[in-house]
């Protein structure tokens, strides 16, 4: 037979037809329901595949804990335990509990506190590079399996203190890691003790006045750093127990008594890595002035400026949406169009490392155009203490009331809530103010601010400059701190 593009298409056609008919019947077999369900919204004869949804949420058991890596948020979260293992870590929703020394309650609006570092901690609790035993660099071993040989160029090489992370690290027993630590611990510590260990240390460019407060002990080359608030006290404060400890090495390397042998160096966190401390005091006064984070919920206008809620400060970062919410303003000052940037309502890119001459800019504005409040000035900040010009330190009242006795403060808030102590009291002696009212000078104490300055009757000038006599009978110009930042603030 001879096949035509017509007939071909012609039997194609109903063998098509005849292939879906059969195809749809089968299609349709298989479509009916296993089983009949009239309205399964209302019935459904098998839910147990629901059951693997909800047992995702299903615990045995849970704790609290206070989260606490290096961040100093210190979140107080809850986990969620199911067969010894922790499935999950939420937030606790109670810091309305917290309450300070004084019995001052955090609030409500503390809630929620958490970021997703703390949601998945336990992950990383039980992920494979979890540290589960000790681990000691191959080359150190090495080291202290040879006597601790000098570090010589070619010893570094040797054993790899030029290449540290290269090296392999051994696993150890506890016992191992123990003694081999000690072993290093008597090596350094009996090196650096004496004149010979001061005497090294010289050579190795340490300053002089470094090695002569270490007073021979070789125990001294030993730096530790506590940690900061809480994380301290639940993990790093033993590192000064440690430190202290040490002077019983000293005792066993130099054979002293308690009352010589000297332990490790501690360090703070302010003399030594200087976390918050110059700012802090340099701007208040104080170490440690915070402000309560719950302050920004109710501000109008939230300024950040080497702040960045939203990455560094996660626990806090729903303040700032709650400003918004409340319609209030967020501005931020970075160089870097951060993700606190981006949700601000106005970003100021300002170079690397000039904030402080933004603000310094900004002061001069506030002072030349009169828009400070005089009186809160006078009241709450150090503007109106007198400098001298000739020294540029404060002046102090002993230096021009002859035979000044310090007030005594010793119930007010310096000494019961800042702990201020008598030693100090003499440091710090009391201020001098140019009174308006009697037009001279007026002792003020550290205590005098606010209210208890008013209640003196003083009128603090902010301006102007103004000669007094010393007790020594010299004639000195001094200047309220305000008329410094006036001359100050010239450049900006
Ligand atoms: S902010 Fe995150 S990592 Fe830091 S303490 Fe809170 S939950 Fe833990």
């Amino acid at each position: 037979m001879k096949l035509t593009r017509r007939t071909f298409l012609q039997v194609a056609g109903a063998a098509g037809a005849t292939f879906t008919v059969a195809n749809k019947a089968m299609a349709f077999r298989l479509l009916k329901p296993a089983v009949e369900v009239g309205n399964p919204l209302d019935a459904y004869p098998d839910r147990t595949w629901e059951s693997v949804y909800r047992d995702q949420y299903r615990y045995d058991r849970t704790f609290t804990f206070t989260c606490s890596p290096n961040d100093t948020h210190a979140c107080r979260v809850r986990a969620f335990v199911r067969n010894e293992v922790v499935m999950r870590v939420e937030q606790n929703y109670d810091h309305q509990n917290y309450s300070d020394l004084y019995g001052n309650k955090a609030t409500r609006n503390w809630n929620p506190r958490m970021c997703l570092k703390g949601y998945t901690f336990h992950r990383r609790v039980y992920g494979p590079y979890r540290l589960r035993y000790p681990l000691i660099r191959k080359g150190w071993k090495q080291w202290a399996d040879d006597g601790f040989p000098e570090l010589t160029p070619e010893n570094k090489s040797k054993y790899m203190f030029d290449a540290r992370g290269q090296d392999e690290l051994l696993k150890a027993s506890w016992d191992d890691a123990w003694t081999y630590a000690a072993k290093g611990i008597i090596h350094i510590t009996k090196k650096y003790s004496g004149e010979e260990g001061a005497k090294k240390l010289i050579e190795q460019g340490y300053p002089k006045e470094m090695v002569d407060a270490m007073k021979g002990a070789g125990t001294r080359t030993f730096k530790g750093r506590g940690g900061m608030g809480l994380l301290g006290v639940i993990g790093k404060y033993g590192m000064y127990r440690f430190n202290n400890m040490l002077s019983l090495v000293d005792s066993h390397n130099r054979g002293l008594g308690p009352d010589k042998a000297l332990g490790g160096r501690n360090w703070s966190n302010y003399t030594w890595h200087g976390d918050q401390a110059p700012g802090h005091p340099f701007s208040h006064g104080l170490q440690t002035s915070d402000v309560d984070m719950n302050d920004i919920r109710f501000s109008k206008l939230v300024i950040q400026t080497g702040k960045n809620l939203i990455e560094n400060k996660m626990p806090e970062a729903h303040w700032l949406t709650q400003v918004m919410e409340r319609g209030g303003k967020l501005v931020v000052i970075t160089p870097e169009y951060s993700p606190s940037a981006q949700k601000a309502d106005y970003w100021i890119p300002i170079k690397c490392n000039t904030d402080t001459a933004l603000f310094l800019g900004l002061t001069k504005i506030l002072m030349d155009e009169k828009l400070y409040d005089a009186d809160y000035v006078k009241r709450f900040t150090d503007f109106p203490l007198l400098v001298r010009t000739d020294t540029l330190k404060r002046l102090q009242a002993k230096d021009i009331f002859p035979d000044y006795k310090l007030e005594d403060i010793s119930h007010g808030a310096s000494y019961k809530i800042h702990g201020l102590h008598d030693d100090q009291r003499e440091i710090l002696g009391d201020f001098v103010v140019w009174d308006a009212k009697t037009n001279g000078p007026q002792p003020i104490t550290r205590d005098d601010v606010g209210d208890k300055l008013a209640a003196k009757g003083i009128d603090p000038v902010l301006d102007g400059t103004f000669k007094v006599k010393t007790v020594n009978g010299k004639e000195i110009e001094v200047m309220p701190l305000f008329e410094m930042y006036k001359i100050h603030l010239k450049d900006y």
